[in-house]
């Protein structure tokens, strides 16, 4: 078993360890969050055919070229195309034709003028302004053309690429199936969220926010629940485990006289690949493969380390497993709004909030840093890297910052 790698050196053994997981074929609803397995083709033109995009006259540009409020242009309007319907017949020189959105333009017709813009006047409609070829008209595959792949494989399914798919008449897709994940929790101290609490008991919050982080992900978690300080009850619970695509400890990794998991996962034939990531918070985590296929992750039990070590480690690695083609977090460039300092040796991610000033962002941190207050994870929109070697960080500096959401996202603000 290696011991104390960088960050970056157990993120790539990770990414390297994980597999990427079959397709199967799911109904397009059940797709969403899942991630495409197949390029996904146009069987044919959208629109079909050109199409108006507005209620009102179609016409041949040519016939109103001359047409003002002094001098209008009086067409006689010959037939009536509905969406849904079709042109009787062409549209001869001279001639115009009601028409309403979505309906084909007919043939003869290069462009729909708006009921808006006309007079009617028993069966003949006045126009007083030209009209340029092509107006108001949608051409026939001007959102998909028959052969083009629409969606490519490694596409994540939301409601717009289930809407793309719909129109394509897909009611079935290929997606990589979502990864089983077993979520697991440990402590004599820890109770489910609604046990008794008296004394030193504690809920054990891992449990639920990586149950919903999974979710998140579109994973599937299984939840087994909390095992207690003693090896026979964490070896029940791991083999509750076994077979799924991956397995989520908290707490019981570390080093000290009640931390289980290690030797019973190494009982039941997991190879412990590495342990301690030279990271805070963060430091006592685990990483180990079952030879049958699986990962195994052992997060520290520490909230704030927990949720981090997830985020840096287990999210890309599911990421992988369903097919994603982009599996880390997205990170912005910030200037540090206060200054900080640390020992050498372990990469601190720093949880901040980020404001907008002018063109940059300005990343402060969210107060105290403990790895057991959870309510820095409330409040940090992106986990800013001090790095490895680095002992001071002056105000101004220039830092990254991985984001992961933004308040700014929640729009505060009416739409204009
Ligand atoms: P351990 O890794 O077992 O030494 O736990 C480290 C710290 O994390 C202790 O304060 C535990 O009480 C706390 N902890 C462990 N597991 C959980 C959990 N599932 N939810 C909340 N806190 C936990
Ligand atoms: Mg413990």
């Amino acid at each position: 078993m290696k011991r104390d790698l960088s960050v970056k050196e157990a993120s790539d053994w990770i990414q390297g360890a994980t597999p990427r997981l079959a397709a199967e074929t799911v109904n397009l609803f059940d797709g969403l969050g899942q991630i495409l397995a197949e390029g996904v083709v146009s069987p044919r033109d959208l629109p079909p055919s050109d199409c108006s995009a507005m209620d009102g006259f179609a016409v041949r540009a040519s016939n109103l070229a001359g047409a003002d409020s002094e001098q209008p242009v009086g067409l006689p309007v010959v037939f009536e195309v509905a969406a849904g319907g079709s042109a009787a017949r062409p549209l001869a020189d001279g001639e115009s034709a009601r028409i309403f959105t979505g309906a084909p333009v007919p043939a003869g017709a290069d462009a729909v003028v708006r009921q808006e813009d006309t007079r009617s006047e028993g069966d003949t409609v006045w126009f007083s302004a030209p009209v340029v070829d092509g107006e108001h008209v949608r051409d026939a595959g001007e959102d998909m053309r028959a052969g083009e792949e629409v969606l490519s494989a490694g596409t994540r399914l939301g409601a717009a690429e289930i809407g793309v798919l719909a129109s394509l008449g897909r009611s079935m897709v290929s997606v990589h199936r979502r990864p089983r994940v077993a979520i697991l929790s440990g402590g004599d101290e820890l109770v489910e969220v609604d046990g008794d609490v008296t004394g030193d008991r504690i809920v054990s919050s891992n449990s639920y926010s990586l149950v919903a982080r999974c979710r998140e992900l579109g994973a599937e978690p299984i939840y087994l629940g909390i095992s207690k300080d003693d090896p026979q009850s964490v070896e029940s619970q791991f083999r509750a485990a076994l077979g799924a695509d991956c397995i989520v400890s908290s707490a019981g990794v570390s080093v000290g006289d009640h931390d289980h998991v290690r030797p019973v996962l190494q009982k039941l034939g997991c190879e412990l690949e590495f342990w301690g990531v030279k990271m805070k918070p963060g430091y006592p985590f685990a990483f180990g493969r079952f030879t049958a296929g699986g990962v195994v992750f052992g997060l520290p039990g520490n909230p704030v380390s927990a949720f981090v070590t997830f985020e840096e480690f287990v999210r890309p690695s599911l990421l992988k497993m369903m097919g994603a083609e982009q599996c880390f977090m997205p990170t912005l460039r910030a200037r540090l709004g206060e200054p900080l300092t640390k020992k050498a040796g372990r990469l601190h991610f720093v949880r901040v909030r980020l404001v907008r000033d002018g063109q940059e962002w300005i990343a402060t941190t969210t107060g105290n840093q403990s790895s057991g207050v959870m309510r820095s994870l409330v409040e940090a929109d992106g986990l800013m890297i001090f790095p490895l070697e680095e002992e001071a960080l002056q105000e101004g500096a220039s830092v990254e910052v991985q984001v992961l959401r933004g308040h700014w996202f929640e729009g505060r603000q009416p739409p204009p």
